[in-house]
């Protein structure tokens, strides 16, 4: 079995603890690593060797730190291929959506090619009487970055290229579910000429995430992951005095109005519904239809659209539409959620429950499920199943649909399907959610806007990439300046006398 490392100090470094987790291969069930889960004293140790590089990187001209972004860039798209075979391998997400994975997270990469221009200061000109006032924007020194599972490329590569760019050293503490892509990432770093140090990545779990937030060098930390831990994370970064970022987990609704193309509106549900076995925090996982003809015609547009999905390994000669979930724990609970739906009264038009595939009988395979009539009250509705389930619930008027996103406690990201530009100018102005998609379904915002949740989708400030980034992980100084009278009145050509 493949023992991983950590990446310390641009090489790749055994754990010492004795501590090890599993990593499977969710197509098939079995263990095909384990990857070591770092003590405080191996995380300390990587800090403060991270301390030490990023002297001299922190000093190094943004232009130079860019280039070093637009050779990782080459880089990755040279091995595209092979950076979404390591994440589809770990994570069981199908070839195309390992890419995709891959690319969102190369797009940030090219925005922090262009660093220097977003890193550029302000400058006042006679702020006062030969008064000049100028901000600069300097690196905060290490930063931590501490990713989920769900996207093994991407969201590493939110964290680490704007706060390397920015002259920061980061300590990357990627999911151990998935922690290979990280390490191949932090090569492919050191191949485009990053010092050695500003790149650790340190695997491990709670003990080394612990050891993260009490280390007094730790700058920031940027965090996603489920909310308990969101929350936990921020409170006790922010105790410690730090900056800090911390995404959650999601509950997104699609609205439908009886205007809606009905067509376009089901093919979209069942791409960001099931898509990556519903494992993505922006996937719809309920659908709000407008009427009861609405609803009706939905299920019966849903209904085979749902049926015909094919489920199955990255690995398969034929297409498939998704692939297993990360692991068996997860397998059991999202079949245990979908029997609480039957219990507490949703009508389970499409069962997944208990699907098997020949020759993959041990993988974390789930099929589809599709719940009808599911309330708020239900433990499918209040719940982030994270798996392929999709709920609908009925709503009598638009002010309905909206009103039951707005009291729902998370934010991440929603969508409205409507032919009507005025409800979807209402929507998008009073919905309380981060990401709005108008006709739309999975609004991931371009690398050169910001991505963030409202509500219990996100503690703490600013958004990740695009702009927010930056100044996330720059700390701003403004100096005002004064300067006497001097030279320019008149040089002085005589000898004084001493008076
Ligand atoms: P998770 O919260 O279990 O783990 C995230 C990270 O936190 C991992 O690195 C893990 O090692 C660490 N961690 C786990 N338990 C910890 C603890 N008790 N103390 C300290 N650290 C701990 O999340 P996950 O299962 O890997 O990812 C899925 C979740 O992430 C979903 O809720 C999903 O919605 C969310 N997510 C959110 C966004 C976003 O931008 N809002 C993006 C992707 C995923």
């Amino acid at each position: 079995m493949t023992e991983l490392t950590h990446y310390i100090n641009g090489e790749h470094v055994k754990g010492t603890s004795g501590r090890f987790t599993e990593v499977f291969n969710p197509a098939t069930g079995e263990v095909q690593a384990k990857v070591p889960l770092a003590t405080v004293e191996e995380m300390n140790a990587a800090i403060a060797k991270a301390e030490e590089a990023q002297k001299a990187w922190g000093a190094t001209n943004p232009q130079r730190r860019a280039r070093v972004m637009m050779k990782f860039g080459a880089l990755i798209n040279e091995h595209m291929d092979e950076l979404a075979e390591l994440v589809s391998r770990e994570h069981g997400k199908t070839l195309p959506d390992g890419r995709g994975d891959v690319q969102r997270g190369l797009e940030v990469v090219e925005v922090c090619m262009g660093a220097p221009h977003m890193l550029k200061g302000e400058f006042t000109d006679d702020g006062g009487p030969g008064i000049d006032l100028y901000s600069m924007r300097q690196p905060l020194g290490v930063v931590a970055g501490i990713t989920p599972f769900n996207f093994p490329a991407m969201i590493p590569l939110w964290k680490m290229a704007p706060a390397i760019v920015s002259g920061n050293a980061m300590i990357l503490k990627p999911s151990e579910r998935c922690p290979s892509t990280s390490l191949r990432l932090a090569e492919l770093l050191k191949e485009a000429g990053l010092p050695d140090g500003i790149l650790q990545v340190v695997n491990g779990d709670k003990e080394a995430v612990d050891a993260i937030l009490d280390n007094e060098t730790i700058a920031a930390v940027g965090f996603v992951g489920s909310t308990p831990i969101a929350q936990y994370i921020y409170g006790r970064a922010a105790s410690n005095g730090k900056r800090a970022q911390c995404f959650g987990g999601a509950k997104n609704h699609m609205i439908i109005m009886p205007d809606a193309d009905l067509d376009k509106a089901a093919d979209a549900l069942v791409g960001a519904g099931f898509g990556a076995a519903g494992e993505r925090c922006m996937a719809i996982s309920v659908a709000v239809p407008v009427g009861k003809e609405t609803a009706d015609k939905l299920v019966e547009k849903l209904t085979p659209r749902i049926e015909k999905l094919k489920v199955g390994p990255y690995t398969a000669d034929e297409e498939v539409d998704y692939g297993p979930v990360i692991t068996g724990a997860a397998k059991q609970r999202i079949e245990g959620l979908i029997d609480s739906g039957v219990e507490q009264g949703a009508d389970l038009l499409i069962d997944g429950r208990g699907f098997q595939l020949q020759g993959y009988e041990d993988g974390f395979f789930v099929g589809p499920s599709f719940f009808d009539n599911v309330t708020p009250d239900m433990d499918i509705y209040k719940e982030e199943i994270f798996g392929p389930v999709l709920s609908q619930v009925r709503a009598d008027t638009y002010e309905d649909a909206l009103n039951l996103i707005i009291d729902n406690p998370y934010g991440n990201g929603t969508a409205i399907y409507t032919a009507d530009g005025d409800t979807a100018r209402d929507f998008a102005h009073r919905v309380n959610v981060g990401m709005v998609g108008i006709n739309f379904p999975i609004p991931v915002p371009l690398s050169y806007h910001t991505f963030g949740g409202w509500k219990k989708s996100a503690f703490g400030d600013l958004n990740q990439y695009g702009p927010d980034a930056f100044r996330f992980y720059t700390k701003t100084k403004t100096v005002t300046a004064r300067w006497f009278s001097g030279i320019k009145e008149g040089g002085e050509f005589n000898f004084k006398a001493m008076d």
